[in-house]
C-alpha cells in the first residue's frame, strides 16, 4: 500500500474502527516504514494523553467531592462525640459509681425499708434499677446537670423496698439480698438481716 493511504487509514487504525485484512496491510507496512510508523507512534501519544487529561478531569471533581465528604463526616463524628460527652458529662448516664463515693443509710417507713443513698464526691448521682433481676441497682455519677436547678438531679437518691404482702407477711425469702453494682464491687446487702436489725419480724 502507498504511504497516502496508509496515512489515510491510520486514525481509523487507531481508533480501531478499521478491517482485520487492514489491519494486516497496515501493520505490515508500519515495520517497513519508518514515515508511517512516526506518524503512528504520534497519534497514539496524543490519543493517551487526551485520555490521560480525560481521566483527570474525572478524578479532579471526585477528589474535591471526597474531601468535602471526608469534612463533613470529620465535622458529623466530632460534633457526635462533643454531644455525647457533654450528655455525660451533664446530664446524663455518667460513669459509674465508686462503692467508697456512696453512702448508705436506711431506716423503716409505713410498710417499707427505705434506703437513702448519699454520693459524697461532690457529684450529681442517678440511680438505676434493674428490671431483670429483682432488688438491684447501679450508681452512676455526672458532673453537673442543667436539671441541678429544678432539684431533678441531686446527690441523694431513696429507694423504698416494701416488705409485707396483702396477708401482712414478710415476703422476704432465704438469702435475698439487694445488690448494689458499683464500679469496684457488687454489695450484696441481706434484706433479712436487716429486717432483723429494724425489728420487722
Ligand atoms: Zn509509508
Amino acid at each position: 500500500m502507498k504511504c497516502e493511504i496508509i496515512k489515510d487509514l491510520l486514525p481509523s487504525y487507531v481508533d480501531e474502527l478499521t478491517s482485520n485484512e487492514s489491519n494486516i496491510e497496515i501493520e505490515k507496512h508500519l515495520e517497513s516504514c519508518s514515515s508511517c510508523k512516526k506518524e503512528f507512534d504520534k497519534m497514539k501519544e496524543d490519543i493517551s494523553i487526551e485520555q490521560i487529561e480525560l481521566n483527570k478531569k474525572d478524578i479532579k471533581p471526585l477528589k474535591k467531592l471526597n474531601k468535602k465528604v471526608l469534612k463533613y463526616v470529620i465535622i458529623t463524628i466530632l460534633s457526635g462525640i462533643t454531644l455525647v460527652g457533654s450528655y455525660f458529662y451533664f446530664f446524663g448516664f455518667g460513669w459509674k459509681v465508686n462503692s467508697n463515693d456512696l453512702e448508705v443509710t436506711y431506716y423503716l417507713k409505713d410498710d417499707a425499708i427505705y434506703f437513702d443513698f448519699e454520693l459524697t464526691n461532690g457529684r450529681v448521682l442517678n440511680a438505676w434499677t434493674d428490671v431483670e433481676e429483682p432488688y438491684t441497682m447501679s450508681f452512676t455519677e455526672c458532673f453537673g446537670s442543667i436539671l441541678d436547678d429544678r432539684g431533678v438531679h441531686p446527690n441523694e437518691f431513696s429507694y423504698g423496698i416494701h416488705y409485707k404482702n396483702e396477708k401482712g407477711e414478710i415476703i422476704f425469702k432465704d438469702g435475698d439480698t439487694l445488690n448494689l453494682k458499683f464500679k469496684d464491687k457488687v454489695e450484696k446487702v441481706n434484706l433479712n438481716k436487716i429486717a432483723e436489725e429494724l425489728k420487722i419480724n
